[in-house]
């Protein structure tokens, strides 16, 4: 393992354009995954830095940011910083890959090019945002402004900590909006490194401020403060509900990204090698700590027992990718923390207790390394009753569920509470466009998977949240609508 090649920095907080060391009483530790070794002690941020930096905050929405430089100019800095990212990309793969012990091939080749054009994608938005002028009363002028709202809270989890922060913090900025940020308190050195980037591309000071800190401390900080007009958050739907609760107090606006437990149905007559290389990338990528993964594997029993066979070959086959997240050959991480590995390994014992059949993996990966590795885990006959098939994991484990129709899939794909993605395999155009009108989820993937794009709306259903990002859904959802009308006479 080679932990000593990335250049560590300090972990502070940024408020008002100063760094300076969080005051939280208890430190907090940066663990690399791959080896379980401590390698950054740091102080979180105080629910007391939360309030300074709101207060931060609400002077610069007073300054030039949110209403008093052109629009142009707004748009010049956001795509600035995004060249910042690409020339920075070497740096920010590794720091996002030593906190999250995501493959470097993956961060370097797919996460910081991503987050970067999503900055490219909203800087191109901050000169098309606008109201419209509605004819109503021939005495009246009548039309709507869209305004910033003002100070965005803004939550991301560890799972994506650059991508989500990017999802958030472009759409919100783009808006002329002000924003104050706690990343998880797991993996806070890429949006600390994006925030100097931001100072660095010309960004006023006090316009981005990132905390990290515990949820239940800074986090609850930020959801409570009066000053904060909005809070967007990804992470899991308890967390969601807790922010909820304590929000409906002052009525802040609310985008949630919360869990899934995602369906991907194949049926019989689908491209199998495709499915299966699909399904594997849906259950697999990211070592399934992905909010949107295919983690209900839903197959056509006429098929079944082929893709079963197909998918375990596979999966095995994955496991030897598994390693160092720093080398360029590794394809399959450790999860991110002792803590949430003995979670995952707790639903493999369940599924094994409730009567699912283990297929292929089932343990740790001990091969890889001396972290946190799961082998990737196939479970097969699962039932929609069993705990593995209700509750999301975020881990490498399947669940596979045979089905005989159309109408038992699209049943069981919708018999969770949750409703955040889906995918569908299938070469009859007709099935395939039945099955996405069926299916209650925010994202449909007709034969492909785990697809984004700046320009589309992601967000979920019933338990998977509400509110969308990216796309021009995300501009509605961090402006305001004002109506205008004027007396003519
Ligand atoms: P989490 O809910 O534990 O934490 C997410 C963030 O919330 C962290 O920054 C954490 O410090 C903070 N937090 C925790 N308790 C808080 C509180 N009481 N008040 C305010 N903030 C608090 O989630 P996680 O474990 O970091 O991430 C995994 C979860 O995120 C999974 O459930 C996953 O499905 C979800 N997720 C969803 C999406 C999406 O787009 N829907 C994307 C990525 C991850």
């Amino acid at each position: 393992m080679q932990l000593q090649k990335a250049k560590i920095p300090e972990a502070k907080i940024l408020v008002g354009g100063a760094w300076r060391e969080g005051r939280s009483q208890e430190p907090l530790e940066l663990v690399y995954p791959a080896t379980g070794e401590t390698f950054l002690r740091y102080a979180g941020a105080s629910a007391e830095d939360v309030d300074e930096a709101v207060r931060a905050a609400e002077a610069a929405l007073r300054g030039p940011w949110s209403t008093k430089i052109r629009p142009a100019d707004r748009s010049r800095i956001l795509w600035k910083l995004a060249e910042l990212m690409f020339a920075h990309a070497d740096e920010l793969a590794e720091l996002e890959t030593i906190c999250t012990g995501k493959p470097i091939r993956e961060t370097r080749g797919v996460e910081v090019p991503l987050a970067a054009e999503i900055f490219q994608y909203f800087a191109g938005w901050a000169t098309k945002i606008h109201g419209e002028t509605v004819p109503t009363h021939p005495g009246l002028l009548t039309f709507t402004l869209r305004e910033p709202m003002g100070v965005v809270g803004i939550i991301t989890p560890w799972n994506f900590p650059l991508l989500m922060s990017a999802w958030k913090i472009a759409a919100a900025l783009a808006c002329g909006n002000v924003v104050v940020h706690k990343p998880s308190e797991l993996t806070p050195l890429s949006a600390l490194r994006l925030a100097e980037l931001a100072l660095e591309a010309g960004l006023p000071e006090g316009v981005y401020q990132v905390l990290p800190g515990r949820g239940p401390e800074a986090g609850e900080a930020l959801v409570r403060h009066p000053g904060v007009a909005k809070i967007s958050f990804t992470g899991s739907t308890a967390v969601g509900r807790r922010i909820m609760e304590l929000g409906a107090g002052s009525l802040k606006r609310l985008t949630l990204e919360l869990g899934g437990k995602n369906p991907n149905v194949v049926f019989a007559d689908a491209d199998l090698e495709a499915a299966v290389k699909g399904a594997l990338n849906a259950a697999f990528y990211n070592k399934g700590e992905v909010c949107a993964a295919g983690s209900r594997l839903l197959v056509e029993r006429s098929v079944h027992e082929e893709v079963v066979a197909r998918l375990a070959e596979r999966a095995a086959k994955f496991a030897a990718g598994q390693g160092d997240p720093l080398s360029p050959d590794t394809r399959l991480g450790p999860q991110i923390s002792r803590a949430h590995m003995e979670k995952v390994l707790g639903y493999i014992e369940k599924g094994k207790a409730e009567g699912a059949r283990l297929v292929t993996g089932g343990g740790r990966n001990e091969a890889a390394g001396p972290g946190f590795f799961l082998q990737p885990t196939v479970f097969d006959r699962v039932t929609p009753s069993m705990t593995i098939a209700r509750e999301e994991i975020f881990g490498p484990v399947v669940a596979v569920i045979p089905f005989d129709s159309v109408e038992e899939a699209a049943a069981l794909a919708n018999g969770t509470d949750y409703g955040l993605a889906a995918g569908v395999w299938t070469r009859d155009v007709s099935k395939a466009m039945s099955a996405a009108k069926a299916l209650r989820a925010g994202t449909v993937w007709v034969n492909c998977y785990n697809i984004y794009d700046a320009a589309l709306p992601f967000g979920g259903f019933g338990a998977s949240g509400f509110g969308r990002e990216l796309g021009a859904a995300a501009i509605e959802s961090y402006t305001e609508t004002k109506t205008v009308m004027v007396s003519l006479g």
